[in-house]
């Protein structure tokens, strides 16, 4: 590696520092940036300066926009009072992919983690209390939490947790679970659709 070119070693350990990318990967990825043409190499180097230029997180419900308000929390059509809490901005894809949900969503920003030093106020859980109790001008009342987080010890126990605080801060309030089915210690984003829609059909109350 030290007889590379120092441009080329540094793109080699920039590359390295991507998840599930090792060094010979890097190296591989390296070496097709290198014989790719000027413009799709740069194409490449454009729309990473441009997401972390232009995106950011949306007002309401913390997903990815471009935009003050992402355009799930923008579209009237959506039933505004049904609230999907979910993990990562990655698994509002496979929920909207269902066709099963036409209610709105509060991204967390990862799970509830002790050990890793993850704690409530490093989550948008706090964000989720003040949406549900306190609703913006306009918007209607909540009436259901889904709690869409995965199904894994620290997906769970961040389920559990929010579902205690929701009841204790909105007794009306319905906070339901995804049902069981979906594979236990995934991630949502690997679930197929189908899958995932007979999950939220057979949602359960919490
Ligand atoms: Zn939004």
């Amino acid at each position: 590696m030290s007889s590379y070119a120092p441009p080329v070693q540094r793109l080699v350990s920039e590359l390295s520092k991507l998840p599930g990318i090792g060094t010979r990967t890097a190296q591989r990825l390296a070496f097709h940036i290198l014989r790719a043409s000027d413009e799709d190499a740069y194409a490449l180097a454009g729309a990473i300066r441009e997401v972390k230029e232009r995106i950011g997180l949306c007002e309401v419900c913390y997903n990815l926009t471009d935009e003050a308000r992402c355009r799930i929390c923008q579209d009237t059509r959506r039933d505004h009072g049904l609230i999907c809490v979910v993990e990562e901005p990655g698994d509002v894809i496979p929920m909207e992919r269902t066709h099963e949900y036409s209610g709105v969503y509060h991204v967390l920003g990862g799970a509830l983690s002790p050990i890793d030093g993850i704690d409530p106020e490093d989550l948008k859980i706090a964000e989720l209390y003040a949406r549900v109790v306190d609703p913006a001008a306009g918007q209607p009342p909540v009436r259901e939490v889904v709690l869409a987080t995965n199904p894994t010890t620290t997906g769970e126990a961040t389920a559990l947790h929010i579902a205690h605080e929701l009841s204790e801060r909105a007794p009306e309030l319905t906070v339901t679970r995804l049902a069981s089915g979906l594979p236990v210690g995934s991630d949502l984003e690997y679930a197929d659709e189908v899958t995932l829609g007979k999950a939220f059909a057979g949602r359960t109350a919490l």
